[in-house]
């Protein structure tokens, strides 16, 4: 019988809905998107869609070319280019009343630019209906390709996002084709496209990786210029991914958090159930203001 490290109080949480909730979902159905909120069963989807104001689109189709070990987005051959996505995106955002948007990809290796064009008219269509809502973008490294991320740099989102994920040397084990360096290069390059869009990554932790690790990852992001960073708990989707080697407690979450701030990151979000996108609202004013 396998092993697994029991998972511990402070990450036993009830999903909160409601009947609002309900009716969101079924707007998403309806419209045809998909949100990392809800596949990913966010334990924060109240929070956010409800109170914050915040919601992930994940955009370019529900099937990802690339197969990462902790991810649970369904894997194969991705169906055709929707051209109607952006709008209706777009249209989303405005009846949901967002304030913050986070809009990822999965990875298309399959298209020549990656997704590239229909990614940034997505940013277009949400800013022309939605000028008070500030837009985040989280883009797989589409494969380095450096005219893919200038024309998502062009549509000027207000936070450029692209996860490191976990420290170098899990990294061949836990992604699939992305590697670390590719990474630090993209965040790297979009700085150097636009200095005033603020850069931010995540790492997960408790897949295994050392204390000197996370630390060597966060002085890794800075060299790059990397202006905010969150840090989260891994937790395993399904008993195919990777197994959780650790949890972390908050307190030790604190201290990174603390850690992350002496180094210069702008804005840093760390506890164990902080996600990407997890108060990504504030990131935007904290950059700005610094
Ligand atoms: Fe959605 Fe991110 Fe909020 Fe989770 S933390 S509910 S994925 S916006
Ligand atoms: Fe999941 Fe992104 Fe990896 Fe695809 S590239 S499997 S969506 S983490």
């Amino acid at each position: 019988k396998e092993e697994y490290v029991r998972k511990p109080e402070w990450l036993k949480i009830k999903l909160n809905t409601n009947e609002n909730y309900k009716e969101l979902k079924k707007m998403m159905r309806e419209k045809k998107l998909h949100t990392v909120c809800e596949e990913a069963k966010c334990p924060n989807i109240h929070e956010c869609w409800a109170i914050r104001k915040t919601a992930t689109f994940m955009i370019l189709g529900d099937i990802c070319t690339r197969a990462c070990r902790f991810c649970a987005v369904k894997t194969g051959l991705p169906t055709e280019l929707d051209l109607q996505e952006p709008e209706r995106v777009a249209e989303s955002v405005e009846q949901m009343g967002l304030k913050h948007v986070v809009i990822t990809a999965v990875a298309r290796d399959d298209l020549k630019d990656g997704g590239a064009h229909v990614f940034a008219e997505t940013v277009r269509a949400v800013r022309a209906r939605n000028p008070f809502c500030s837009i985040e973008v989280l883009p797989s490294d589409m494969l380095g390709d450096i005219d893919a991320l200038k024309t998502l740099m062009d549509a000027k989102p207000d936070i450029m996002n692209h996860n490191i994920e976990t420290v170098r040397r899990l990294s061949p084990r836990v992604r699939a084709r992305a590697t670390y360096d590719r990474t630090m290069e993209f965040l790297r390059r979009a700085k150097e496209m636009n200095a005033n869009i603020p850069t931010k990554s995540s790492l997960m932790i408790g897949l295994g990786e050392t204390w000197d690790e996370i630390i060597e990852t966060m002085d890794d992001l800075r060299a790059n210029n990397v202006d905010i960073m969150t840090i989260g708990q891994y937790l395993q989707p399904t008993k195919k991914h990777l197994k959780v080697q650790k949890y972390y407690t908050p307190e030790e979450f604190k201290e990174l958090r603390d850690i992350a701030f002496s180094k210069g990151f702008k804005h840093c979000e760390s506890g164990p159930l902080v996600r990407s996108s997890y108060h990504a609202d504030e990131q935007v004013n904290a950059a700005a203001q610094n």
